[in-house]
């Protein structure tokens, strides 16, 4: 009997080592523009108690009633789910470990969340999320400090992106403009899916943002919640909007905009571009006020967002852009026998000296050596000879200059001793 092959799950991808330098330098980007803020760095278990989702995200939401993966733990049945976002963890630990108690705090995270949805372009069922939550702030400061942020992620991504903003005020005017869209919806019944049907008692603001394209009219001609907004909430849009084209930074305003989750409140948002097909939210956020209360925490203003790192990568590769990283400064090639262990101790004695370094291994064919370090991209090539073994020397060549473009420098002989030398200096 043959052994069958055993594939990856659907909608989870590998992460192949051709596309990790575009992930690295996604991931170093936005650790360096969270830093640059102050932000700092938390992580949470990819397991959490259902029950926190559930409260967490809202009971009426995509997430909850259909995408998490959930299961009982064979030991002792407690209910538990493959984190689906970070927001309800982070708000999680920051109540268990009373974080917020003196001083509020910026924290950012980056890992994979899990949402069971059909899979299709920039749409997976294992994604990454790289995301920001300034817990104990009231805005419209901070708001505009989290879309400064973004801002200047695009930027040092060389990203286009257009910037919705929305208000979604405080509750009594979300049940003002509730009854107005429930009376509104209800009036066209015949014109809803079995969704938003379902939806129309529970949470009708969700139905705003359906993605059924024969429902697109209905909604657009919906009661808008903007409409709805009072003096003090109109007052902190409009803060937020001076901040934001103060910093230049431009905005659209989408009555239309609510997000996938309950609970936000004052400002949300969203990043998107053409240029991903259906997918093209690559960032998403807002104020979410009420949440540390109703996740058992003592009530704490906060705000902030997440955004899908597969979609961004997507358009960081726009127009052909790669983002190969050389293998090696150095590679080394040999005889093999006794050249074999002195290419091993220059090997060492050059990451000693902290350079990175490929000592070749198998076949020691002279040809299918260089076409290794060629392949390799190094800067340097080492030959570790037969010949030059008892005069304590080696021949190097260069193969690239400093930003990478070929050179054809003539092979030379030097002593074992000066190589550290050359390599650093890149010339010889
Ligand atoms: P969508 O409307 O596309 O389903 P969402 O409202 O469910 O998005 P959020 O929960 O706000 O998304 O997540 C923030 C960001 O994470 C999204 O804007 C998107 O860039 C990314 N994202 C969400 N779901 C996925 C997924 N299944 N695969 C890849 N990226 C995703
Ligand atoms: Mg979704």
């Amino acid at each position: 009997m043959g052994n069958a092959k055993i594939t990856g799950i659907k909608g989870m991808n590998d992460m192949l080592p051709d596309q990790t330098p575009v992930w690295e330098c996604f991931e170093a980007a936005a650790r360096q523009a969270a830093a640059s803020y102050g932000y700092r760095q938390i992580r949470t278990p990819i397991l959490e108690s259902t029950a926190l989702f559930c409260r967490g995200i809202g009971e009426v939401t995509d997430i909850v009633e259909k995408e998490m993966y959930s299961f009982e733990d064979s030991l002792n049945g407690e209910k538990l789910t493959l984190r689906p976002e970070g927001t309800s963890a982070v708000v999680r630990s920051a109540i268990e470990h009373n974080l917020t108690y003196n001083a509020p705090q910026r924290l950012w995270y980056f890992g994979p969340m899990f949402r069971h949805e059909r899979p299709q372009r920039g749409r997976y069922r294992q994604f990454y999320q790289f995301g920001c939550e300034a817990l104990g702030f009231a805005g419209p400061d901070i708001d505009i400090e989290l879309l400064a942020m973004t801002h200047r992620l695009w930027k040092m991504l060389g990203i286009d992106a257009a910037l919705e903003l929305n208000s979604l005020g405080a509750a009594p005017e979300r049940a003002e403009h509730r009854k107005a869209l429930i009376a509104y919806l209800t009036e066209h019944i015949d014109l809803l899916d079995e969704e938003a049907k379902r939806r129309l008692t529970t949470n009708p603001l969700r139905i705003l943002d359906t993605k059924n394209p024969a429902m697109q009219d209905l909604v657009a001609q919906a009661p808008k919640l903007i409409d709805f907004l009072g003096p003090d909430s109109l007052a902190f849009l409009k803060n937020l909007e001076k901040g934001l084209s103060s910093l230049g930074i431009d905005y659209t305003i989408n009555p239309r905009l609510v997000r996938g989750l309950d609970y936000y409140n004052h400002t949300v948002f969203e990043w998107t571009t053409d240029k991903l097909g259906a997918q093209g939210t690559i960032c998403g956020g807002g104020r979410y006020d009420p949440l540390i209360g109703i996740l058992g925490g003592r009530e704490t203003p906060a705000a902030g967002f997440a955004m899908g790192a597969e979609r961004v990568i997507e358009l960081m590769q726009e127009g052909g852009k790669t983002y190969e990283t050389p293998l090696c400064r150095v590679y080394i090639a040999h005889q093999g026998g006794e050249t074999e262990l002195v290419a091993r101790a220059i090997g060492e004695r050059l990451r000693d000296a902290g350079i990175s370094t490929v000592v070749h291994a198998g076949s020691t064919s002279f040809k299918s050596q260089m076409k290794r370090a060629d392949a390799s991209m190094a800067t340097w090539v080492v030959i570790a000879g037969q010949e030059e073994l008892a005069s304590h020397a080696v021949s190097v060549k260069r193969l690239r200059d400093e930003v990478g473009g070929q050179v054809f420098d003539e092979q030379k002989r030097i002593l074992i001793d000066e190589i550290e030398t050359i390599v650093r200096s890149d010339t010889f």
